[in-house]
């Protein structure tokens, strides 16, 4: 492990950019990065390939102005696979993190999770708490950034981003229905049990376009 990175002591990428500034609980927008704030890219490790999916920005934008904290929670097998490494996700996420502010758009935290069941040393782990679908990232930002889990959403296009949000008890989730195959949409959807609802959207645009009114963000904010 490297001390540059911002790692936890189980080595998940565990980065809160904005502390809670008072303790009252409030509403978390976590958002799926790969899909849903860029462009599905298969192990996304390229600053060149980065793009913004279209309204991502203007969203995340409308959810600071609001007080909402935006939770970045996503999946890195790639570090697992020996694909790329911290440096190179480092470098993704400054590129990332670029672009949104000069939209005036920023993260409170991202939590990155690096293991898989069929990944190497020591990312090697059959079902490990922290990556979807366990609710392991979602549920380690709550206390530095003081996140109501109740009053809030989770936005990814795979089936386990819902799962996710379902297993930390969440209100719901948007499902972004695009390039995965039906069955992903039908077992995203089926997570909506137990009070969990899910929402589906075409793309990331119209995903943000529905959810000022769910998290009572203002109305100009999508
Ligand atoms: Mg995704």
């Amino acid at each position: 492990m490297n001390a540059d990175w911002p790692l936890d002591h189980q080595g998940m990428w565990c980065e809160i950019v904005a502390p809670a500034a008072g303790a009252a609980p409030r509403p978390a927008l976590f958002l799926d990065r790969d899909g849903i704030i860029v462009d599905e890219v298969e192990y996304l490790c390229e600053v060149e390939k980065v793009a913004l999916c279209p309204g991502v920005a203007r969203m995340i934008a409308g959810a600071n102005r609001a007080g909402i904290a935006v939770v970045v929670v996503t999946n890195q097998s790639g570090i697992a696979r020996g694909l790329y490494g911290w440096p190179a996700f480092a470098a993704v996420q400054d590129e990332i993190a670029r672009r949104l502010e000069a939209q005036g758009a920023r993260w409170d935290a991202v939590m990155a999770s690096p293991f898989h069941p069929q990944g190497r040393e020591p990312w090697r782990h059959p079902d490990h708490p922290v990556r979807k679908p366990n609710p392991g990232m979602l549920l380690a930002s709550v206390e530095a950034l003081a996140i109501d889990l109740a009053a809030s959403w989770i936005i990814g296009d795979r089936a386990t981003d819902m799962a996710a949000g379902r297993r930390a008890g969440l209100a719901g989730g948007i499902f972004v229905g695009q390039g995965y195959d039906a069955g992903e949409a039908e077992r995203a959807l089926a997570e909506a049990t137990g009070g969990f609802a899910v929402l589906r959207a075409r793309d990331t645009a119209e995903a943000c376009s529905s959810l000022p009114l769910l998290c009572g963000l203002p109305c100009d904010a999508a």
